[in-house]
Formats: C-alpha cells, structure tokens, sequence
C-alpha cells in the first residue's frame, strides 16, 4: 500500500551506484537523510546515502504534505510547554526552515505544486475557539504574521465548512506534493555529487569513527569515515548506544483522499494547510482532490508502537469519513477510494534528534520529528552539514534538539 503522492510521482531519476568507501554515510532516504545529504553535498563533503527502498518511500510520501509553524500546536501551548524563550526558539526554526525550503526548491526547480495560501487551524469546539484567541494574542504581542477569524466570518474563508467555531489563519504555511519534493531535492543532492543509493538495506554498523563498516542485507559494506542516522524510527538497533531504542519511539498515522470532486465543489475549497482539534485532524485539497489524515487518538491504543505502513485501521477510515461529513457537508457521497499509513517517530519532550550521538565520536543523528518533519527536517539537515563539516552549526535554535539531553547524568 503506497500514498496517493507516491502513486503519482515521478520517480527519483539519478540512482548512484554504492561506492566502496565515502567520508559520511547517511542511512535513510526520507526528508531527513535527503536534506543532510544534500547540504553536505554542497560544502563539498563526499556523502553517500543508502536507502532500503526508494527514496520518500516511507513517512517522507506518506504525509499530509503541510508545511506547519510551531510544530502545529497552538503558539500559547508551545509556550507553556517549553516556555517563552525556546518557544520562540522554536517558531523562528520552523519560519527560517520554510524561507531556506522554498529558496531551495526555486533555485533546483523542483516542480512539488508548492501553494503557499497559509494555514487555517480552525476550533472544533468553543474552548479551542478560547485557545486559538490566546494564541492570536501572543502571536501578536511578538509581531507573528496571522489572522483571528470569527465562526461569523469563516464562510468567507473555507464556504464548504460548517460547525466550526472560529479559526486562526497562519500567513506562512504552505502545501506541497511530498514524495515529489523529496524526490526534487535528492535529484538536486545528487547534482551537487552527493550518491544516493536506493534498494540498501543496512543491517548493522561496526568500526569507530574514521573506520566504520556498515553491512548491507546483501552481505556487502561500506567502508565510512562518519555515519548519520536519518532513519526514523524504522532502525533504532543500528545505533549500537541505545539512546534511540530508549527515547525514540513509532506510531502510525492514517490518510485518506477522494477522488476528484466535481470542479464547482473543488473550487470551493481553498489551498490552505488546514487542521482542527488541536492539529490531531489535517486536511487540504491537492488539485480537485480532498486529502485528510487524524483520527489516531478515536481507537484503541491511539496506533502507538505500531511499524506496519502496509496496513491501515478501517475504524480511522470510518471515523475519517464520519468529520468529513460533519464538516463538509459537500462531501457526503463523496467516495475516498485511497487509504494509506505512514511511520512516524517521537520522543519523551516533543522535540526531535539533531547531532552526534553522546559517547559515539563519528556518529550522528537526524530524525524523530514527532509527526511534523516536513517542517523541520530541510534547515535541520543544513545544521547537522554544518555540524559535520565545521564542527558546530550556526542557527541559535538547534541546541535545542541535541541528543546529549537524553544521556543519562
Ligand atoms: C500520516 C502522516 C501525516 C503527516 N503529515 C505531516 C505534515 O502534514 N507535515 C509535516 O511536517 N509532517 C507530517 N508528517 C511527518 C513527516 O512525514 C515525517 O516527520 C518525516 O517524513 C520524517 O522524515 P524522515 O526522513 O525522518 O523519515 P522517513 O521518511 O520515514 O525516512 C526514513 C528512511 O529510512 C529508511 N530506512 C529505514 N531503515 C533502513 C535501513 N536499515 N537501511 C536503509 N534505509 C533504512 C526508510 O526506508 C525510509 O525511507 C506526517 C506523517 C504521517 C505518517
């Protein structure tokens, strides 16, 4: 079972062959991997990626395709979460992340129907309404671009929708086909000399920083001077420390799209990243289809520590299609004929992995995006290049996510 946004890509058109040695392997070809391995591509490092399948064949194409602000929560409870400061840390990441995308994606030509209308987070209810209000207020108090939107005057911005009690309109959000970026961005990591190698499934890694063998399922190596680990939560026994074993952890969402719907019901919904009840609900249109993921929290076990992307629980599609057609009245006969899950990886404080790995000279990581790595992961990998090739990275906001805040004291 693929994503409607695999089904429909192009494929990754430059597959390198392996070499026998590189300066820095990076394991895994989502965004996270793709990103690393481009920016250190371009600082002139000799970089291969090995990838098991093909590239933004697993959590990287199988995602709602928004590129969100403050990790998709509402801005008051990222600041009661970590508080002002780093949730301003935060924020101004994820804003610079979308600014370094976008000037990426331009300057490579990546075609990925990127529609930047923003985002709408609207209140399912009227104490999510009372949230969002808070929100605004913050977010106006530090100057942040967005719009409070009335339940009156929600017609104006999303006409099909009804039962919603108002909405937060976030100017710089934006939507795009994933696997197609992705791939658009590993086509540009491989014009830049990076080597990226799919059908490699990496089975363990020995050796020590300069000389590291990493084993492939065919009983093949490569020989590497560093290695990153870029591979969700789908590999964790590779990092023979443990820390990702111990504070990295899966579980599984849930999407479903229509087929195309008639042009006058199409044209009435916007190209905004749109989500409610506190993000767990995630829609938006992708040409005249209606795509919508969520509903993990409605069964039994909310899909935690799940790691099968081939299946799909048919209670989340039923109580997908139940908020359709509460919401979108439009749609209610509308068939949903695609289904597909995704992998996602998450960790104990919400915030993902960037760095080396604590006590393993050589070794680092990038993943664990607690469910929003599209948004996180292209200025993430610029950082980690950084990390790598000059010893330190400049953005003030990625001491946040070392990994050395797991190490036990
Ligand atoms: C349903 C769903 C909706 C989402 N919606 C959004 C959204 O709208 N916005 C957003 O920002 N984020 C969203 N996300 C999250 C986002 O997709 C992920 O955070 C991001 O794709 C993670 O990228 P990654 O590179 O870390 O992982 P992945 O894309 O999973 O890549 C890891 C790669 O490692 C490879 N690999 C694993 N083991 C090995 C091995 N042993 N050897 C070699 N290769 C290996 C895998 O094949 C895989 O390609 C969503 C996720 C899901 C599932």
């Amino acid at each position: 079972m693929t994503s409607l946004w695999i089904d429909e890509a192009t494929p990754f058109a430059s597959p390198s062959t392996r070499p026998e040695r590189t300066d820095v392997a990076v394991i895994g070809g989502g965004i996270a991997g793709i990103s690393t391995a481009l920016h250190l591509a371009l600082a002139g490092a000799e970089v291969t990626v090995l990838e098991q399948g093909s590239v933004a064949s697993r959590a990287s194409g199988r995602n709602d395709g928004q590129l969100l602000l403050g990790l998709g929560e509402h801005y008051h409870r990222i600041h009661g979460q970590f508080g002002a400061e780093r949730a301003r840390q935060l924020w101004d990441f994820l804003a610079d992340n979308h600014v370094a995308l976008r000037e990426a994606l331009a300057a490579a030509g990546v075609a990925c129907e990127l529609r930047q209308h923003g985002g709408l987070r609207l209140a399912e209810t009227p104490h999510e309404w009372t949230e969002l209000q808070t929100a605004a207020a913050l977010l106006a108090a530090e100057g942040k671009a967005h719009e409070l939107v009335p339940a009156r005057d929600l017609p104006r911005w999303l006409p099909p929708a009804v039962g919603f009690h108002g909405a937060l309109h976030l100017r710089g959000e934006a939507i795009v086909q994933p696997a197609n970026m992705v791939r658009g961005l590993a086509a540009a990591a491989a014009r830049a000399g990076a080597r990226i190698c799919e059908q490699q499934s990496v089975t363990t890694i020995d050796g020590e920083a300069g000389d590291f063998r990493v084993q492939l399922a065919t009983g093949q190596q490569l020989q590497a001077a560093m290695v990153v680990h870029c591979t969700s939560t789908l590999a964790r026994e590779l990092d023979t420390s443990g820390l990702l074993q111990r504070c990295v952890f899966p579980f599984r969402g849930q999407v479903i799209a229509s087929d195309g719907l008639p042009k006058e019901v199409a044209a009435q919904f916007p190209d905004y990243a749109m989500s409610s009840n506190f993000c767990y609900e995630y829609f938006r249109m992708t040409r005249d289809r209606f795509v919508i993921g969520g509903k993990r929290w409605s069964v039994p076990g909310e899909e935690l520590g799940l790691l099968d992307d081939q299946g799909n629980n048919p209670q989340i599609t039923q109580n997908l299609l139940s908020y359709v057609h509460e919401h979108f009245p439009a749609l209610r006969g509308v068939p949903f004929p695609h289904v597909w899950t995704g992998i996602m990886a998450g960790t104990p404080d919400g915030l993902p992995l960037l760095g080396g790995l604590p006590d393993r000279p050589g070794t680092f990581a990038l993943l664990a995006f607690n469910g929003y790595g599209l948004s996180f992961a292209f200025l993430a990998g610029r950082c980690l290049a950084e990390m790598i090739t000059e010893g330190s990275c400049s953005h003030p906001s990625a001491g946040l996510f070392a990994p050395r805040r797991f190490q036990p004291t």
